[in-house]
């Protein structure tokens, strides 16, 4: 049985906030500040940092002014405006159904009861040194969050509905199961799913079995997994851990603090992810990198000895030495990364990487050598014409290929052949494209 007592302590905060009008997110965030030192630096950090478009109003006349012209994200919003003192943007807000940030200045008790009853889905005090960049991360957040699926396993139907409530407020998007066996079926049809909150006491297969079975496909890099459990036993807490939750929150639970659980795992797991992606990737060019070639490589060579061939082409920059002997080495690096801008315009669909120094691969799974040469060709061609600008200098550079439709035994074969015909193709003058066909 599940415990509902955290629905009696919670807030009655108002219907969710789906965020409606923009489905794909390019929507600003409206800051509504009369202060216009602060509604600078939110809108500037916002726009800097993380390049979502803003819109800045001071009073609740342009607010709904704003809201009559345009759709919009979410709000930051400011509770005391010059002609709306008591927090009536927040009720405007709501009632366009916007998911809002409040700011405030003054804190205490009542006054956060009172901004989540208006339906703001957080507040920040202004005071607070930290509140600008509280705020922007929320915001970011919040923007994250549209794009997240969350599982919420309860058997009880109150809790359940609860939960939903509240992370549909954030904008997640939410799917509930009654019970273990319903969330294993979701979770199999949906792999995109980040997050799932888990009850303890359910019938039939607990908490614990659960997530024991989500394991066994799910690391906890993949899939963060929350317990809940309104039980007083200590261990529960632990045994959640050991059965392979990232976290364990204890009902009742407050709205803050759900939120900031939740928020804390999404976290870990995106900076897991870009660690991860950046093991992968080049530093200088951003292209995937050689280990990424190879992994991914071999996994393109099966599926082409099995059906269907592809093409490997190897590229390498000409007297790439002289440029940075002409230009200096930053020059150089310049170069690179045009050379990589332009590449992936071109093969940016396909197997693409920096193999080291100035050396490109592609694998273009699928492809007659005649397709792979022609696309090559235009490439070779648009390099040629395309030279480098490094402050006021014009630093032109053309590029060798070697490609090859000759799979071999392994991904490594399949490579070594096409550096032959790169080889070629530099002993026959540069700047020019060698074929070797089956
Ligand atoms: P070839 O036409 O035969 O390929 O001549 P090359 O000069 O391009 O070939 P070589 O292999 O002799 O020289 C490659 C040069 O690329 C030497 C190295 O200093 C430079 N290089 C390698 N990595 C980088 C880099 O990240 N940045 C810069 N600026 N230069 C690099
Ligand atoms: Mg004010
Ligand atoms: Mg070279
Ligand atoms: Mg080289």
């Amino acid at each position: 049985m599940s415990n509902t007592r955290s629905d009696q302590r919670h807030h009655k905060v108002g219907s969710p906030l789906v965020h409606n009008g923009c489905s794909k997110c390019t929507c600003p965030i409206l800051i509504v500040e009369d202060q216009r030192s602060i509604a600078n630096m939110l809108a500037s950090v916002i726009e800097d940092r993380y390049g979502y478009a803003t819109v800045v109003t001071g009073t609740l006349a342009e607010t709904a002014q704003i809201l009559e012209s345009q759709p919009v994200h979410l709000a930051i919003a400011d509770l005391n405006l010059p002609d709306a003192p008591y927090g009536e943007v927040i009720d405007l807000l709501h009632k366009h159904r916007i998911s809002t940030i409040a700011l405030t200045g003054a804190f205490g008790r009542e006054m956060r009861e009172t901004i989540l009853k208006k339906g703001a889905i957080d507040y920040i005090p202004k005071q607070s040194p930290h509140s600008i960049e509280y705020a922007v991360e929320m915001a970011d957040r919040i923007y994250k969050n549209h794009h997240t699926d969350v599982l919420v396993v309860d058997d009880s139907l109150s809790s359940r509905a609860l939960l939903k409530h509240i992370l549909e407020m954030q904008q997640f998007n939410v799917i509930a199961a009654s019970d273990g066996p319903e969330a294993l079926s979701v979770l199999q049809e949906r792999p995109d799913i980040r997050l799932a909150l888990v009850d303890y006491e359910m019938p039939g297969m607990n908490g614990f079995e659960l997530i024991h079975e989500i394991r066994k496909r799910s690391s906890k890099e993949e899939l963060a997994i929350i317990g809940i459990s309104a039980s007083e036993e200590g261990e529960m807490s632990a045994q959640f851990l050991k059965s392979g939750a990232n976290d364990f929150v204890r009902k009742p639970y407050s709205y803050e603090e759900i939120l900031c659980r939740i928020g804390q795992n999404l976290e870990m797991l995106e900076l897991i992810r870009t660690n991860r992606e950046a093991a992968y990737r080049d530093f200088l060019t951003g292209l995937h990198n050689r280990r990424h070639f190879f992994e991914q490589g071999a996994k393109l060579h099966q599926q082409a000895s099995q059906h269907g061939g592809a093409v490997a082409a190897m590229l390498d920059v000409d007297h790439f030495k002289k440029v940075n002997d002409t230009y200096g080495h930053d020059a150089g690096d310049i170069v690179l990364i045009e050379l990589a801008r332009l590449l992936s315009r071109h093969f940016g669909q396909y197997l693409l990487a920096r193999l080291g120094g100035e050396e490109f691969a592609v694998i273009i799974g699928g492809a007659t050598l005649e397709t792979a040469r022609e696309l090559l060709e235009a490439f070779r061609l648009e390099a040629e014409n395309s030279p480098a600008q490094y402050d006021d200098q014009t630093i032109p550079y053309t590029v060798s290929i070697g490609l090859t439709d000759q799979l071999g035994e392994s991904v490594d074969d399949f490579i070594k052949t096409a550096d032959q015909h790169l080889y070629q193709a530099k002993t026959g003058g540069r700047n020019r494209i060698v074929c070797g066909s089956r």
